[in-house]
């Protein structure tokens, strides 16, 4: 068997004991919760560039927050929590993670299952070709089809206007609409436009799902680059710890929170919904399962929104595969926020009392409840970061 990574990943290998980060009660200048994206490069940029003591720590027994990849029993780099793809049209995002990681070039592709076809997403030239069974050899044609099927909208404010504006109410219902209500437990005219708005619609033959300049995977792993992220000696860690049990024992000056915001101010407002998923992982006696990374499952005949097999982003050659079923639903873990003017309502009430806290720094997906990818978050908590450090130079620096 063959994996990409030599040396398998121990996430404990990094865990400082209690004990000693309890040795030196005055020593944080900064605890850093979460050990995802958002908060592994606020610590790293925390501890290497302006040379804060920093504690990270996670309720999780690991880092690499949602981006957690692991090798399972059958040798395949799994992620724990659904298919991470990393794509950015960012220099310097791509940079600033380069120097954790060497990458694997990785296109992504998905294709959809529509009764016995499979079928290219985003909607492509091939989509409504072999959809329709039809021939269309242009750009123009494919946009011809697609113009006649359209409905105007007057204001595209919802993520059903954006799809049946650009492609009709037929491919809405047979793409969109079954698996957003799966994925969301909404209908898509309930949800803001900007969740579709992430799936384009192209009359080219392009099939991959994200055209960014850079799109590549960790080498070794997310788990692993994580871990080069945050090995540093002004850097200590804590895995499998709640904040709430922490935040006395581990005295600091500045705090960053990645966590929840609404979980932060003890839901004073009411709680701000978020969208959790069930991932079941499964392994199959075959060198392959199926042709693409991932198979999206529109139909409503089935509870899974999307089936991923691994082997394909890492390029691992072994006998079996593995792979990965998403049961999107309303309890667990909170993954997406959810994009509805009420929920940014909420948020915002959360916002002004985060504002008010100078010695508080909110960043990442759940505590500033962006439906942000990875590149994003990276985006954000360097902007953060940057904030933050003028904030503290001495004037003279400034
Ligand atoms: P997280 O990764 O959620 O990290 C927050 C961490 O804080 C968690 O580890 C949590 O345990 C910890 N924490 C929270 N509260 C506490 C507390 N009280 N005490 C201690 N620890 C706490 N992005 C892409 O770019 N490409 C993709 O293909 C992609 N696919 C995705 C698929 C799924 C199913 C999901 C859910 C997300 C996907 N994303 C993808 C988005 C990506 O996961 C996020 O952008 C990114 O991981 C967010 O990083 P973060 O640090 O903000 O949050
Ligand atoms: N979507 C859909 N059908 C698809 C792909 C996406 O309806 O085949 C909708 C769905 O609402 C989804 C959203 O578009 O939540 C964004 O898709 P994306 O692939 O970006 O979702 P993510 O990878 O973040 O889960």
């Amino acid at each position: 068997m063959t994996t990409l990574i030599a040396d398998s990943v121990a996430c404990s290998s990094h865990v400082h004991p209690i004990a000693s980060a309890g040795a030196r009660p005055e020593a944080y200048d900064v605890m850093v919760v979460g050990a995802g994206f958002a908060g592994a490069v606020m610590a790293e940029r925390l501890a290497a560039d302006a040379g804060k003591r920093v504690l990270v720590l996670d309720r999780r027994p690991h880092v690499a927050g949602n981006a957690y990849d692991r090798f399972d029993d059958a040798g395949v780099l799994i992620h724990q929590y659904g298919p991470h793809i990393f794509h950015t049209n960012s220099a310097d995002i791509f940079d600033y993670l380069s120097r954790f990681t060497a990458w694997r070039h990785y296109e992504h592709r998905v294709l959809a299952v529509v009764d016995d076809k499979l079928l290219p997403v985003p909607i492509n030239r091939t989509t409504l070709n072999r959809l329709y069974g039809l021939d269309l050899q242009t750009d123009e044609a494919a946009a011809a089809f697609l113009a006649s099927r359209a409905e105007p909208v007057d204001m595209v404010r919802t993520s059903e206007d954006v799809v049946i504006s650009a492609v009709g109410r037929e491919l809405y219902e047979t793409l969109f609409k079954g698996y957003s209500l799966k994925q969301w437990g909404l209908d898509p005219s309930e949800l803001d436009k900007s969740v579709t708005s992430r799936v384009p619609t192209r009359t080219n033959c392009d099939d991959r799902y994200f055209t960014d300049r850079f799109q590549a995977m960790p080498a070794q792993g997310f788990t692993r680059m994580f871990e080069r992220m945050l090995d540093h000696p002004n850097i200590d860690l804590l895995l499998g710890v709640d904040f709430r049990d922490a935040r006395e024992a581990h005295p600091h000056q500045h705090l960053v929170f990645t966590g929840p915001i609404d979980e932060y101010f003890g839901w004073c407002y009411g709680k701000l919904p978020y969208r959790s998923v069930r991932f079941r992982h499964e392994t199959i006696d075959a060198a392959q399962y199926q042709p693409v990374a991932v198979i999206n499952y529109p139909s409503l005949d089935v509870p899974h929104t999307r089936i991923t097999e691994y082997k394909h982003l890492t390029g691992q050659q072994c006998a079996q595969t593995s792979i990965t079923y998403e049961y999107p639903s309303a309890e667990g873990d909170p993954y997406y926020p959810i994009p509805r003017r009420e929920n940014l309502a909420l948020f915002k009430r959360y916002e002004a009392l985060a504002l008010d806290q100078s010695d508080v720094t909110f960043v990442g997906r759940l505590a500033t409840y962006r439906y942000y990818n990875m590149d994003q978050v990276v985006g954000q908590a360097l902007a953060k970061y940057r904030w933050l450090a003028s904030r503290w130079a001495k004037p003279e620096e400034r």
